[in-house]
């Protein structure tokens, strides 16, 4: 554990982008030191959501520069991303992957689509795998990737050749991402996204050397500090007379950590794990990821049922060919990414750009929340809009 404060660091959140194998983990090994583990656990459980996280300091000696950069890996499928670039994420920037030798793909599409409904502006373009290519391929490529880009939110985005295998041009990378703009937080009550929970005692532990239960996520608005009281909903979920009952719980937080730091208090951005009071009987095995936490009473009811407005795109993205997207039919099951979870809801009332949900799981309301959209098309769940809570 390394014990500099680094509580009033700046932070930058990025979000890697791009078609799969096209270089996305590699590169933020590079950029990083280390390799996130993204893909093993995305689904477990059915409805949980596992982002890869990896975190630096970058740091320019000339400038005097010093930030702390979190970067989230794209998972592999495409209603995770969606879920990335909604309501699980921070994004305040985003590096979008395009193989050399590959060219445009249906994912590097979809990606930039969702970035664009997302308004996230700041966008780093990487020619990857710039060493499979020669220099007339290499040109090829650039000029199709502008042609791309023409009239998107990526327009003016600088496109950088760049071996992330053979480390070449990376630190041109990391000297961009220390000069990105900076977005101002928003400030409020805290909103904490539990993405996962454990029980970090091994087995035998003396009572007096307990640590309480751990929970991973991140801090979409609001500071934490330790001593804090939070509340967590929907809370403990018990099985009674075969119904599903949720209980809110509160507890204090007594220690935060943000990747090999300790810290004392956390602003938004990046992943966070909080040590709780709370008997880790409770938070293991992710018993408690998709719940949000914030202070007491300040948390809207849970509900399983929604009301959100909503905004399909015209053409069905990841797929070769773009058919339409056809409206929303009442009755109809779409699946809805919201904070950390994935959850099937039924359309009951759609009314223009409006519509009421039943949800399979109970969820905490916030307003104003991003949600992505996504229907079954041919065995798929294809991406086919987004939508926020009202
Ligand atoms: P992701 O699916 O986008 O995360 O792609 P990965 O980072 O897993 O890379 C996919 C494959 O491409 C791996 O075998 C990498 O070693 C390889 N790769 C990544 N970057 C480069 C590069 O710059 N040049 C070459 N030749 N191979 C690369
Ligand atoms: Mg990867």
């Amino acid at each position: 554990m390394i014990k500099e404060d680094i509580s009033n660091i700046e932070m930058l959140n990025v979000g890697l982008v791009g078609h799969i194998d096209h270089g996305k983990t590699t590169l933020l090994s590079r950029l990083t030191g280390k390799f996130t583990d993204t893909h093993s656990e995305e689904l477990k459980r059915g409805i949980t959501i596992k982002l890869g996280y990896a975190d630096t300091i970058l740091k320019s000696e000339k400038e005097g520069k010093k930030r702390y950069v979190s970067f989230v890996d794209a998972p592999g499928h495409e209603m995770l991303m969606a879920t990335m670039l909604s309501g699980a994420a921070i994004i305040d920037a985003a590096i979008l992957v395009i193989a050399a030798n590959e060219g445009i793909k249906p994912q590097t599409q979809e990606h930039l689509m969702a970035l664009q409904a997302k308004n996230i502006k700041q966008i780093i373009i990487i020619q990857n795998k710039i060493d499979l290519v020669d220099k007339h391929e290499a040109k090829r490529n650039y000029d199709k990737i502008k042609d791309f880009v023409k009239g998107t939110v990526a327009e003016n985005s600088p496109i950088i050749p760049v071996s992330a295998q053979q480390d070449v041009n990376i630190n041109k990378v990391k000297e961009i991402l220390l000069n990105l703009k900076i977005p101002e937080r928003d400030s409020g009550d805290p909103i904490f996204l539990v993405a996962r929970s454990f029980d970090i005692n091994k087995p035998g532990t003396k009572v007096k050397e307990l640590h309480g239960g751990i929970l991973g996520g991140i801090l979409k608005q609001g500071k934490i500090k330790v001593g804090d009281t939070i509340e967590i909903k929907p809370g403990i979920t018990q099985k009674k007379a075969n119904q599903l009952i949720y209980k809110t719980i509160q507890t204090k937080i007594t220690s935060i950590q943000r990747g090999k730091y300790n810290i004392k208090e956390a602003c938004p951005g990046g992943s966070l794990a909080i040590e709780t009071e709370l008997d880790p009987v409770l938070t293991k095995a992710d018993s408690l990821s998709g719940c949000v936490a914030s202070f007491e009473n300040k948390l809207p009811e849970i509900s399983d049922k929604i009301k959100i407005k909503f905004n399909l795109f015209e053409k069905v993205l990841g797929t070769e060919k773009h058919e339409e997207v056809q409206p929303l039919k009442t009755n109809e099951n779409i699946l809805l990414s919201i904070n950390t979870s994935i959850t099937v809801g039924q359309t009951i009332k759609i009314k223009e750009q409006e519509v009421e949900l039943n949800l399979r799981i109970p969820i905490v309301p916030l307003k104003g929340e991003n949600i992505g959209i996504a229907r079954n098309i041919n065995n798929h769940w294809r991406l086919i809009g987004f939508g926020e809570i009202i």
